[in-house]
């Protein structure tokens, strides 16, 4: 099967990032693209699982020599896809998961056609703020500046392939794995078997030819 880019956004709060985590746990077939960004660490996010954590003249040294496959601003700080990331991925024969905003998603959907795309919602805005404020970290201006920007990425959702509303972690991650499972087995992304196809006719053949005593 021809592994894909499995594109993740949503409002910041909505839970794309343990969704996405969740699955990565949950399957050997996906792997992470693990993003760089100038935003300072949470407490418990590690430099090289959850992000590259990088200072503004890294981050413009970067785009520079050209490393982002898209980069884009949010929220005060720069975040960008790494081109070695997702390449390193696709090598190992795994679809990459990207959990990256709506500006990111828009341009790697310009750029490839590998690419499959959920939005996914929060079940309500006081979920959502329940979230939001329980994440340490979050100073309230920041916390304003993201509910601002999250009806900016609402406006985004029609452009996504799915959307899903996350109202329950399992019965989300269930969805995504659901729209993996129908992604990977269409026609375009089987060329393994369509190239086995052959044979199998040639099997047919001689079943046939058996039973007609030929
Ligand atoms: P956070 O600061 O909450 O980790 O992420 C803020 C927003 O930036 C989220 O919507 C997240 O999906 C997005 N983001 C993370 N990495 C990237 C990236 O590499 N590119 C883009 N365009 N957005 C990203």
């Amino acid at each position: 099967m021809t592994p894909f880019l499995l594109i993740l956004s949503s409002p910041s709060g909505a839970g794309k990032t343990t969704i996405a985590r969740a699955l990565l746990a949950a399957r050997d077939d996906v792997g992470y693209s693990i993003s760089a960004t100038t935003r300072p660490p949470r407490p418990g996010e590690k430099d090289g699982v959850d992000y590259y954590f990088v200072t503004e003249d890294e981050f413009r040294r970067k785009r520079d020599a050209g490393e982002f496959l898209e980069w884009a601003e949010y929220s005060g700080y720069l975040y960008g896809t790494l081109r070695s990331e997702v390449d390193r991925v696709l090598a190992s024969g795994k679809h990459v998961v990207l959990d990256i905003d709506v500006q990111g998603a828009r341009a790697i959907r310009e750029r490839r056609d590998d690419v499959v795309s959920i939005f996914i919602l929060p079940p309500s805005v006081e979920e959502l703020l329940a979230r939001l404020g329980g994440r340490g970290g979050n100073p309230p201006a920041d916390l304003e500046r993201r509910l601002r920007r999250a009806v900016e990425e609402v406006e985004c959702a029609a452009e996504y392939d799915y959307i899903i509303v996350n109202a329950d972690r399992t019965q989300a991650v269930a969805e995504v794995a659901a729209i993996l499972e129908a992604e990977g087995r269409k026609t375009s992304r089987q060329a393994d078997l369509l190239a086995g196809l052959g044979r199998f006719q040639r099997e047919l053949i001689q079943a046939a030819d058996r039973l007609s005593g030929k």
